[in-house]
């Protein structure tokens, strides 16, 4: 499915890039929530992580890995949160496959912790059984 992230690809629409290869591009957030907000992408038209076809995990890994590289040896980042939300539900808002990595700085606030979330009272062995049925 195309969206705005085709054009940025295409480069019909500017960004700010941070790391391209001939599968993955790596480019600005334009609504950054930290220093160095990133996202990256495939280049090839995949809207989420269950279209992703095997042959472009490899490349899309090392644009991943490349471009915290990037932003861990050029800002100082002390970690980074990889983030991606598949499907609306996940509160994907943008239908074409992308990555958010996020610079973390020893203190500096930023939510993105899972653990911020209540433990929910689940029946683990049931779920379990669920998943391996
Ligand atoms: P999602 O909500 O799908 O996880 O993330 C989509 C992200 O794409 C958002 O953080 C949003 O700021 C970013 N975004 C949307 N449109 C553009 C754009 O035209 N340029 C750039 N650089 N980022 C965009």
């Amino acid at each position: 499915m195309s969206s705005i992230f085709s054009k940025i690809i295409s480069g019909d629409i500017p960004s700010m890039k941070v790391f391209e290869s001939g599968s993955a591009l790596a480019f600005l957030d334009i609504s950054p929530v930290c220093k160095g907000h990133t996202l990256v992408i495939p280049k090839k038209e995949v809207e989420n992580i269950f279209e992703l076809d095997e042959s472009e995990y490899v490349g899309l890994m090392e644009g991943i890995k490349e471009t915290a590289l990037i932003l861990r040896d050029k800002l100082g980042a002390d970690g980074i949160n990889i983030f991606s939300s598949s499907g609306s539900a996940a509160g994907q808002t943008v239908m074409h496959l992308h990555f958010h990595l996020l610079p973390r700085f020893d203190g500096d606030g930023l939510k993105t912790n899972i653990h911020d979330n209540p433990v929910l009272e689940l029946d683990l062995m049931e779920l379990h059984k669920t998943i391996m049925n």
